[in-house]
């Protein structure tokens, strides 16, 4: 199950709705940010999808390419998923 999928679980087994449940959710931040900088090789930095440690050439944010399409995809579906809610809740009102 992807993350995404979990979160939804959860934001239903809490009796909410995704976006309601979301919206409650603090931005959680890479726990680790190291300062540690070399020229050549990049600087170390945190994966933002599987969190692993590796060095970030030219500012990426994912260790390897399958990181990188899940996390892009993961945005994506996070976009269009409060798209949704958004555009609901100005009906509803
Ligand atoms: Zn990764």
């Amino acid at each position: 199950m992807d993350k995404l999928s979990q979160e939804v679980d959860t934001a239903l087994a809490s009796g909410t709705s995704y976006g309601k449940w979301k919206a409650k959710q603090p931005i959680v931040k890479p726990a680790v940010k190291p300062a540690e900088v070399d020229e050549d090789r990049g600087i170390l930095d945190n994966c933002r999808w599987c969190g692993k440690p590796f060095n970030s050439i030219h500012g990426a944010k994912y260790c390897c390419e399958r990181c990188k399409d899940e996390g892009y995809r993961h945005k994506a579906n996070e976009r269009e998923r409060r798209k949704y809610w958004e555009q609901k809740a100005l009906k509803e009102n």
